[in-house]
């Protein structure tokens, strides 16, 4: 049977690089599956439907809610975010590592659900450097780069609650450091079912005076 895939769950502030920490992560381990979120925030500009986001109506996030479809849902900055439930289900059985890359009320919804996940918190070198690259990115306004920043603010308080903190302040560096966490967790019991069962055995059989 394979080993079930350990669910890696990445926040941390905007602007402090998760998305490319993850592109980084599904480009150079094959074991690494991304769970596309459900959003009713509108597409930036490259952004594709069903890679980056299911882009989606108030109406239609509403209808997922009742009908129960997501592992976790939150609102941040006005709009919903959610998880869709199957894709995490599926891939978590066939072995892979799937990321989550939420904020911060999902990710704490998502280790009561699933107590074995694994919280990580990406944060930058300094608060500086995060408005910087909120503002280098161009892709938001003054006005929403401050509700970015507000929100950080709220974050930070939280951040005790995560299992790891990494700082992204080398791109490569801050990937390896994330993979070996898993790599680490995934250990016991997963990597070493057959290792366990075959000292178990041995155990046995010395103990009955076998070997
Ligand atoms: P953005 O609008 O920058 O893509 O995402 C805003 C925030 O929503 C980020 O902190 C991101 O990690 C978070 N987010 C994305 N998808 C989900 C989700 O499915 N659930 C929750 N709770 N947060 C999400």
């Amino acid at each position: 049977m394979k080993s079930k895939g350990v669910l890696l769950i990445l926040s941390g502030f905007s602007g402090a690089g998760k998305g490319t920490l993850v592109k980084k992560l599904l480009d150079t381990y094959p074991e690494y599956s991304l769970s596309v979120s459900m959003t009713t925030r509108q597409p930036r500009d490259g952004e594709v439907d069903g890679v980056h986001y299911f882009f989606a109506t108030p109406k239609q996030f509403e209808e997922k809610i009742e009908q129960d479809g997501f592992i976790e849902y939150a609102q941040y900055c006005e709009n919903y975010y959610g998880t869709p439930m199957d894709y995490v289900e599926e891939k978590l059985s066939q072995g892979k590592n799937v990321i989550l890359e939420i904020e911060l009320q999902g990710a704490l919804k998502v280790k009561e659900k699933y107590p074995e996940a694994v919280l990580v918190f990406v944060v930058t070198k300094s608060a500086a450097i995060l408005k910087d690259r909120l503002v280098g990115r161009g892709t938001e306004t003054m006005d929403i780069i401050e509700k970015r920043m507000k929100r950080a603010v709220e974050e930070a308080e939280y951040i005790e609650k995560y299992d790891y903190m990494v700082v992204n302040d080398d791109l490569n560096t801050c990937m390896e450091e994330i993979h070996s966490i898993i790599e680490n967790c995934h250990r016991i019991p997963s990597n070493n079912e057959a290792f366990i069962a075959q000292m178990k055995e041995e155990l046995k059989a010395i103990s009955k005076g076998e070997k």
